[in-house]
């Protein structure tokens, strides 16, 4: 017999484990034969809801050659998809459109000196793939990784990130912002404000101009959107292949 219509465009793959880091942040790993990735894209993963498939994308947190491949989400208290993700459990069933996409990738990222990847929330997923690729370290004289989060509970990945500043030890800055609360070690605040006082420079030891940096953005569309008119003032503008900038971005919604 064949399959529904529905179902002949996506894959099946296999929940391999999910790790719970709080109530609402959830990294799910999953075996699937998917066609291969640059790191920063992301697949598109779908349940089947009421008899229809709802899918949503979600970036790889694992590099290319990595397997499972790992996705890290936050719930939304009425998300249809990311209710019914966060209860899968290994063994189970979920599907995924066979191509990966996405243009948060270093292969569109022009040369310069310094690499400053600047996320809110899950949006630290894609930089995670990246920066476990050779890639950065080939291409960048220093590259910083930027984190900000509401609670310091949502600072997740930390094993990964010391593993990271472990291996390239002079190479990299990773700087840390808690907006509700002093956390010790972060930055309080968000990102704007400390690009325009200086304080995020001063805690990635790097100064951030458009002569020698490149900027990538990920998370809330809002930071993305300030921190790009904070940029702005400073002669950095969006990248695009005819008109090369200083600011490649994704919105996460
Ligand atoms: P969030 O509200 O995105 O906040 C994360 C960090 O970004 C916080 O430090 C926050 O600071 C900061 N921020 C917010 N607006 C900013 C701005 N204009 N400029 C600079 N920084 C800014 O929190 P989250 O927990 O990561 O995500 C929460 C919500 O995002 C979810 O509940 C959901 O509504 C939405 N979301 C939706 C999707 C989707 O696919 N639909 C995916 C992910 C998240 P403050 O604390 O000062 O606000």
């Amino acid at each position: 017999m064949n399959a529904p219509a529905v179902m002949q465009k996506w894959l099946e793959g296999v929940v391999v484990d999910q790790k719970r880091w709080t109530e609402r942040l959830f990294s799910l790993r999953v075996n699937a034969e998917i066609a291969g990735f640059e790191a920063g894209q992301f697949a598109k993963l779908a349940l089947a809801i009421n008899s229809e498939m709802v899918a949503r994308p979600y970036s790889f947190v694992n590099a290319p050659r990595e397997r499972p491949h790992e996705f890290y989400y936050v719930t939304l208290p009425d998300g249809p998809l990311t209710q019914r993700l966060c209860k899968l459990e290994a063994g189970d069933t979920i599907y995924l459109a066979p191509r990966p996409s996405g243009f948060l990738v270093l292969s569109e990222v022009p040369a310069s000196a310094k690499l400053w990847l600047i996320a809110t929330g899950t949006g630290i997923g894609p930089f995670l793939s990246i920066l476990k690729t050779d890639a950065p370290w080939q291409r960048f004289k220093y590259v910083v990784l930027v984190h900000a989060v509401r609670h310091a509970n949502e600072l997740t990945y930390r094993d990964t990130i010391e593993g990271l500043l472990a291996r390239h030890a002079g190479q990299m800055r990773a700087v840390s912002f808690v907006s509700r609360g002093e956390t010790a070690g972060s930055l309080h605040g968000r990102v704007p404000a400390a690009i325009e006082d200086g304080s995020l420079e001063a805690a990635a030891r790097l100064t951030l101009s458009a002569e020698d940096s490149h900027v990538m953005l990920c998370g809330n569309p809002e930071m993305v959107g300030d921190t790009t008119e904070m940029l702005r003032r400073r002669g950095m503008r969006k990248h695009r292949r005819r008109e090369p900038g200083h600011i490649t971005l994704e919105n996460y919604w």
